[in-house]
């Protein structure tokens, strides 16, 4: 679990882009050396096999066409023989005989000349000479001249070219070979009547069912084809194909050599021995003369020529035991080593064009994929940084192309909803500012009506003893004087049972409004009891407060109040506070006072 964990957080450390592009190169780079390493090792380990592999293909083509080229012209003369035992081809006419011969030629490339001869010596040849279609014959198929004669493509005669005199073809050994044998004969390779060619004849008797050997039937085959094809054969760029008799003499070689050599102004067969392809040379010097064995024994040999390394094999090639030949096949193991670099080369280059194809591919695809993504998380990190309502361009309708559709319309609505929030936000501030404002109003209303009396609006009795004890502390503390004058009105009794309840209380309104004109601002009037006030005068003496209760005391028994001009007198009771006084001594002193002047009299102020 933790280890995955780790895992993942190491692909996290990757962008995108390298995640998708590193894995193709480190399998290019892999995948290429893992290939040299093999190519390496297997070059080393298996390129004697493969030569040997390749040597034995090639042996087993050879022998293969080898086989089908002896087989063809002995099929020639066996079937001639046939067609004579069953009648079907007349002896006795040479212009015929000659005619269906030279036609066995011209329909066979393998064979060059196809002739027949009988017992008594007489002989028919068709063939080709250089360009030119032969045929050639004994007169009445007898012993005599050999006349030859250059004949059409029908075989009609167009020229006498020469005769020969003396010629028994009796004495020649595909005749008594074939005779004695009773069976195919093959010659020995020799050259031709035509320069510069190999050639080797097969012949085949002509018996009678009661054992007569009336004849005998040959043809002849030209040995150049076998270097055309020896030439053909894939092997490798240096390696080296040789074909010699038992002999030791070339019959086909790979090389442009001619299997000729020239002595003294005459020409003689070459013998792989005296060639002047030192690989061929080498070959055979190195198998001591012995040419052909009777067996499958293969002979191996290794030689260097021109720094190259020959793995040379020898085969015993066999046909029916007529034809005994040997063919060498050497192949330098740089050729093989070279061929299977040229293969890795090849392969490796194939393998990282198509890779580098597959990444160019992946390139293409990732940044289709990658761009928009790319551009999205640019956009979203913008939003991040509070740009809101951004949009991002697409033409496409894939799902990149979806999710950025998707993207603007989130990015729009949630602007919407900001701007929204916004405006929200502002309504609820002012609401907010109003709400505060009534409060303060109201908490200003609620903190006057607890001091006030709700009947006359000046102060009422909780906030006079407030004001007394503050006034006792500044006294004390600062030895500020202050006094008190309580007023009680007279007989207000009566104005109540003559002129009723709300005249009474508008009078006291307006006695009321009448004292707060008349008070200084340091001075505090409040409604003391029923039909009592007190006025608080800060910084004022005994006298000083009485000459101000007198006045006011005096001025109120002048005017008229209520509906009813009500004349209305007062009494007051005057004190100073004194040092050290509580608030209850320096009332009960005006009270006393006061209470004084109603038993003297009333409508007077007492000190
Ligand atoms: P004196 O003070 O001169 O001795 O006589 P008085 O009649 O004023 O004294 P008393 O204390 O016997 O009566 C006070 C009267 O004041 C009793 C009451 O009916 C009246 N009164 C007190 N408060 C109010 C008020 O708020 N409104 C009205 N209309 N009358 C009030
Ligand atoms: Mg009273
Ligand atoms: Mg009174």
């Amino acid at each position: 679990m933790r280890h995955k964990e780790v895992k993942i957080k190491l692909i996290n450390r990757f962008s995108l882009r390298t995640i998708i592009v590193v894995p193709i190169l480190l399998i290019i780079l892999i995948g290429s050396f893992m290939t040299y390493l093999l190519v390496e090792r297997f070059a080393d380990r298996y390129s004697e096999k493969l030569i040997s592999s390749s040597q034995v293909r090639i042996k087993n083509h050879i022998y293969d066409h080898l086989d089908d080229y002896f087989k063809i012209p002995e099929l020639v003369n066996i079937y001639n023989a046939n067609l004579a035992l069953n009648n079907q081809l007349n002896l006795e006419n040479v212009d015929i005989l000659g005619k269906v011969l030279l036609n066995q030629v011209t329909s066979n490339d393998s064979i060059d000349y196809s002739y027949y001869a009988n017992k008594y010596g007489g002989i028919v040849s068709s063939g080709l000479y250089q360009n030119t279609k032969r045929i050639s014959y004994t007169d009445d198929l007898k012993l005599g001249d050999f006349k030859v004669y250059e004949v059409d493509k029908n075989g009609d005669y167009k020229n006498f070219v020469k005769s020969i005199r003396n010629f028994d073809p009796r004495d020649k050994s595909w005749y008594i070979e074939a005779r004695e044998n009773q069976g195919a004969y093959w010659t020995e390779v020799y050259t031709g009547a035509q320069e510069d060619v190999l050639g080797m004849s097969t012949s085949y008797p002509l018996i009678s069912k009661n054992g007569e050997k009336i004849g005998v039937f040959g043809t002849d085959i030209l040995l150049d084809q076998l270097s055309e094809f020896v030439k053909k054969i894939n092997t490798t760029e240096n390696g080296i194909i040789c074909i010699v008799d038992s002999q030791g003499m070339v019959v086909a070689s790979s090389t442009d050599e001619n299997p000729f050599i020239e002595i003294d102004n005459s020409q003689y067969r070459l013998p792989a021995i005296k060639s002047e392809n030192d690989v061929i040379r080498l070959g055979y010097t190195g198998i001591k003369g012995v040419y052909y064995k009777e067996s499958d024994e293969v002979i191996k040999s290794k030689y260097s020529v021109d720094g190259r390394n020959y793995h040379c094999e020898f085969y015993n090639y066999s046909y029916d035991n007529k034809v005994n030949w040997n063919i060498m096949i050497a192949i330098p193991e740089q050729d093989i080593i070279s061929d299977i670099e040229v293969l890795f080369y090849r392969f490796t280059v194939g393998f990282i064009i198509i890779t580098l194809m597959v990444l160019f591919v992946y390139i293409i695809m990732s940044k289709w994929i990658l761009k928009p993504i790319i551009k999205l998380n640019a956009k979203v990190n913008e939003m991040a940084n509070e740009n809101w309502g951004v949009q991002v361009h697409t033409d496409r309708n894939d799902e990149l192309g979806q999710l950025t559709k998707s993207f603007n319309k989130m990015s729009v609505k949630l602007m919407d909803y900001l701007k929204e929030l916004d405006n929200k936000q502002d309504e609820l501030e002012k609401i907010n500012s109003s709400l505060e404002d009534i409060v303060k109003e109201r908490t200003k209303e609620l903190e006057l009506l607890s001091v006030t009396d709700s009947l006359t609006s000046i102060y009422n009795k909780r906030f006079l003893v407030e004001s007394l004890n503050y006034n006792i502390e500044l006294s004390k503390r600062y030895n500020e004087i202050f006094s008190v004058t309580i007023l009680d009105i007279d007989h207000f009794k009566a104005v109540n049972d003559n002129f009723g309840h709300v005249e009474g209380d508008r009078v006291l309104m307006e006695i009321s409004k009448f004292l707060s004109s008349k008070i200084r601002d340091v001075d505090v009037l409040g409604r003391y009891g029923g039909e009592e006030f007190m006025i608080i005068m800060a910084n004022t003496s005994l006298d000083e407060a009485y000459i101000a209760s007198e006045r006011f005391r005096k001025e109120l028994s002048e005017i008229e109040f209520g509906t009813n001009k009500i004349k209305i007198t007062i009494s007051g009771g005057v004190a100073q506070y004194m040092i050290n006084e509580t608030l209850i001594d320096i009332v009960n002193r005006a009270d006393n006072n006061l209470y004084k002047a109603k038993n003297t009299g009333r409508n007077r102020i007492v000190k």
